[in-house]
């Protein structure tokens, strides 16, 4: 699968949140946020599961990878982001927060 967005290298961030854990199956989920709109598929499309009440994660349909969580609500297209290790050019990206550190694994 292949997509294209306006990322903001800049604001990369860690997640170990539960959910993130069992979606990856590893201690933490890498992201990076995008510029509201500008997410286009160009060769099939994510599928989806809604994964808490504020969102859903999408992945690809032929090698499981997680792409993208999705707010549900059509207002918080802002808080789009995307997996790193799915960019072109991961290295790009500069980790800049560390969210729900409360939930590390030690
Ligand atoms: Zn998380």
């Amino acid at each position: 699968m292949r997509y294209e967005a306006e990322v903001f290298l800049h604001n990369g961030y860690i997640c170990p949140c539960t959910i993130c854990q069992r979606s990856t199956g590893q201690p933490a989920e890498i992201t990076v946020l995008i510029r509201a709109g500008t997410l286009r598929y160009l060769k099939d499309e994510p599928k989806y599961y809604v994964s808490s009440a504020d969102g859903k994660r999408g992945f690809c349909g032929t090698c499981r990878s997680r792409i993208v969580w999705q707010a549900l609500r059509p207002d918080d297209d802002w808080l789009t982001n995307l997996t790193v290790g799915t960019l072109d050019r991961p290295g790009e990206v500069r980790v800049t927060r560390h969210i729900y550190a409360d939930t590390q694994l030690p």
